[in-house]
């Protein structure tokens, strides 16, 4: 396999094939080499040796001698948006900041992710238009130290993305890109030509599938904008992708920080947020010495830099002031940027259905939460986190409304998210009693935090700067899943035809492959395979009993109790019954799925289920576990859209469509989309991708009855339901129990008690008085 410095080595060595632009050698821009990390340049400047790169000895040129058109950040997005509409693009909303429609990544990491998709791991692009821009919000936690320091580090940004796709049949390629930037960049922003520096860089995939290359737009040593090329893939060799893609990243909060020269970029971006800060806090801000100590502070990257002190005590020597007054005068301006950035992280992340937690995309939200409530406390700022996300709401609402509907809802995970912190917090104290004073090694203070929340700030030890990369380590961001290596090879088999969708539950087929273990595929079935959280069919293949069947890729297997031979003919029965309870099952599930959502909160999300015959398994993401009140409420609202006898519609339509018509949220319990993908929709209730069987109106689904709700983890609630004959059977076999409680509780015993409705408001009623007993 090939690696990115051995490509990067072959593409500068032929420059003029790669990183050919004939519109910046017309503009009179000359290509050059810097003479520290050897990168190509093109430049106006014929004196420039060096690229502008702070790595490569730039400074930040433009703090506090800003550039071009002084605009707000709300201002510098309309004015991106209207430049690229006057240029035949289509303006689309983000797409949320969890990559649901991903199975490889938990955050949307830069504005491309929005349209990649995969198909049988080949990656493929959806898109809604072409060319289209977006303002995407990303979320990134490999920098979280940097965050409030630099000026420039965010754990959430928005990459305005220009994307022109399937060159060269549609949209536009490589001299045109470049046009736009310089256009958008010297028109538009009134940036002098001369102060614009566009850097080589190569772009890859992790597997090298795409890549190609790239040019980074800087101005006075700020990154801008990041022109990017999907040109090849690497198979034995470079070869030409056949569909070209334009990825362009641009920088929402370093356009707008160049065109203000503020200090930092937080000062622009949070710009109402700081006032209010300031304001609430009476922290001090002394313009003079940030001022200067920010010009220098390009260079603390801690990524980079080895020592953090060794370069502040540099800083200090430079502007003529004590170390530790400087560190007195910065460090709680930037506990303040970090604590509004991480805030702003939070209240997107939960506008957009995350949970603060212990696991997955959760666990940095509940890093970044506790980082930014520790900096409240050191600092005595006495401000609560909900409060400044409201700020963030009221300040970004233009440009994304979604965040303003969401509003009663961040503020309650946020509450509820600070009481589970101060409760861990007193848990803690013990412990935290037990190390306090003690030398601890970097990797004990990881294993304190990540087994008990215990962050260094609570034990008195200043985070070591590669405290946050070690928990990075732990917890890595991406690879949601691990791809499971199959039972049987099925390369070189047909797709088997699907028959289950119909009332079919008797037909004939063709065995095409028997795999050892009794594994037969015929050519067409009606027997579902476990997949989707419902468990197989069952039934009959000639004489044989069917006793599990699985799907492998498009190719559905059954195994049988006895010998079938390839291409004999068969005839097949399902246990229909079975299938029936399934089915029944599998609605009850979307149902309360849907009354979760709307009686409990947006951020109720199916985590998991299982459907089988006996009962059905539900997992929604929530912050506690249901109250009495609250399971009574879901099991009432479940059965009334059981009586109202709403359609259960199916419908299969492309990705792009569905995600169009129904949002994100229909991909639930980490289902991984396909091209096509099938919709199973009760109107008004819930709308899921589901490839499930499923019944065609709700009231056949019958009684639904909450058997049990339990919290499983820190955020996810395991909600267990009976319905159809299943709840009946249950219920009746509690009238057995109801009976004994209420000879012991010496109430009034009915006669017998035979509708299953008044057996379903008994059992409510015995569930009540149970609970009272045990108490
Ligand atoms: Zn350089
Ligand atoms: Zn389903």
């Amino acid at each position: 396999m090939v690696n990115k410095s051995e490509l990067l080595e072959h593409f500068q060595k032929n420059p003029e094939k790669y990183w050919k632009f004939d519109f910046l050698k017309e503009k009179g821009f000359v290509r050059k080499t810097c003479s520290t990390c050897g990168r190509g340049f093109w430049t106006l400047d014929t004196e420039r040796k060096h690229c502008p790169d702070p790595g490569c000895g730039e400074i930040y040129g433009f703090i506090g001698n800003p550039v071009g058109k002084k605009l707000s950040y709300i201002e510098m997005w309309k004015t991106f948006e209207s430049f690229f509409k006057k240029h035949g693009h289509t303006s689309i909303s983000r797409y949320p900041v969890i990559a649901r429609w991903r199975p490889d990544l938990y955050f949307t990491i830069a504005s491309i992710v929005d349209f990649q998709r995969f198909d049988n791991g080949v990656m493929t692009f959806d898109y809604p238009a072409n060319p289209l821009i977006v303002p995407q919000v990303c979320l990134r936690f490999n920098d979280i130290a940097n965050v409030g320091v630099t000026g420039r580090h965010h754990t959430s940004f928005v990459m305005p993305g220009q994307h022109a796709f399937n060159w060269p049949k549609e949209g536009y390629w490589k001299e045109e890109c470049i046009q736009l930037n310089y256009e958008f960049l010297t028109k538009e922003l009134k940036i002098p030509p001369e102060e614009l520096v566009y850097v080589e860089e190569l772009w890859t995939m992790p597997d090298f599938s795409a890549f190609g290359p790239y040019l980074e737009t800087y101005v006075r040593g700020l990154e801008l904008v990041n022109s990017g090329f999907m040109e090849f893939a690497w198979h034995n060799g470079i070869v030409e992708l056949p569909v070209k893609v334009v990825d362009v990243g641009w920088g929402l909060e370093r356009l707008t920080w160049l065109v203000n020269g503020t200090p930092t970029g937080y000062d622009v971006i949070f710009s109402d947020a700081i006032k209010r800060f300031k304001r609430r806090t009476g922290i001090e801000y002394d313009k003079e010495v940030f001022l200067k100590y920010a010009q220098l502070s390009g260079k603390l990257d801690i990524e980079e830099v080895r020592n953090l002190n060794t370069v502040r005590r540099e800083i200090a020597k430079k502007i003529g002031i004590e170390e530790k007054k400087l560190l007195e005068k910065i460090e709680p301006i930037q506990a303040m940027y970090a604590i509004l950035d991480h805030t702003r992280t939070l209240t997107f992340a939960i506008a957009d259905g995350a949970l603060p937690s212990n696991t997955g995309a959760g666990y940095f939200l509940r890093l970044v939460f506790r980082r930014a409530s520790e900096f409240l406390k050191k600092f005595n700022f006495s401000l609560e986190l909900s409060e400044i996300a409201i700020w963030h709401i009221n300040e970004l609402k233009s440009i994304f409304p979604e965040l303003k509907e969401r509003e009663r809802e961040i503020v309650e995970i946020l509450e509820v998210e600070k009481k589970k912190y101060e409760a861990s917090k007193e848990r803690s104290r013990k412990i935290i009693a037990k190390y306090k004073g003690r030398p601890l090694k970097v990797e004990d203070l990881v294993r304190l935090y990540d087994s008990q929340g215990i962050t260094p700030e609570e034990l008195g030890i200043e985070t070591p700067e590669e405290f946050y990369q070690m928990i990075q380590k732990l917890h890595p961001v991406s690879l949601k899943k691990k791809e499971e290596k199959e039972f049987v090879d099925v390369s070189g088999l047909p797709e088997t035809k699907v028959l289950f969708y119909d009332p079919i539950y008797e037909f004939k087929a063709k065995v095409i492959k028997v795999f050892p273990g009794s594994w037969v595929v015929l050519d067409q079935t009606a027997f579902y395979p476990t997949k989707g959280g419902q468990a197989h069919d069952t039934g009959k293949i000639n004489e044989l009993n069917v006793l599990d069947v699985r799907s492998v890729g498009k190719v559905i297997l059954h195994k049988v109790d006895g010998e079938l031979k390839e291409g004999e003919e068969v005839y097949c029965k399902i246990d229909k019954k079975r299938r029936e309870i399934l089915t029944k099952h599998h609605d009850a599930v979307h149902i309360v799925n849907g009354v979760v959502k709307k009686l409990i909160g947006s951020w109720c999300n199916q985590a998991g289920s299982d459907v089988r015959v006996d009962s059905a398994r539900l997992d929604v993401t929530h912050y506690s576990a249901f109250t009495e009140e609250q399971t009574e409420k879901i099991e009432d609202a479940a059965n009334e859209i059981v009586q109202k006898a709403l359609p259960i519609k199916k419908l299969v339509l492309p990705r792009i469509e569905a995600e169009k018509k129904y949002g994100f949220t229909i991909y639930q319990g980490g289902y991984v989309p396909s091209k096509q993908i099938r919709i199973v929709e009760i109107p008004g209730v819930d709308v899921e991708a589901c490839g499930g069987t499923h019944g065609d109106n709700t009231r056949d689904v019958g009684w639904i009855v909450i058997t049990r709700v339990k919290k499983i983890s820190d955020s996810v609630v395991r909600i267990e339901l009976k319905a159809g004959e299943a709840a009946e059977t249950w219920l009746k076999e509690r009238e057995r129990i109801l009976k004994e409680v209420a000879e012991e509780l010496g109430t009034n015993e009915d006669s017998v008690v035979e509708a299953v409705e008044k057996l379903f408001e008994r059992w409510k009623k015995l569930r009540k008085e149970i609970k009272k007993r045990k108490k």
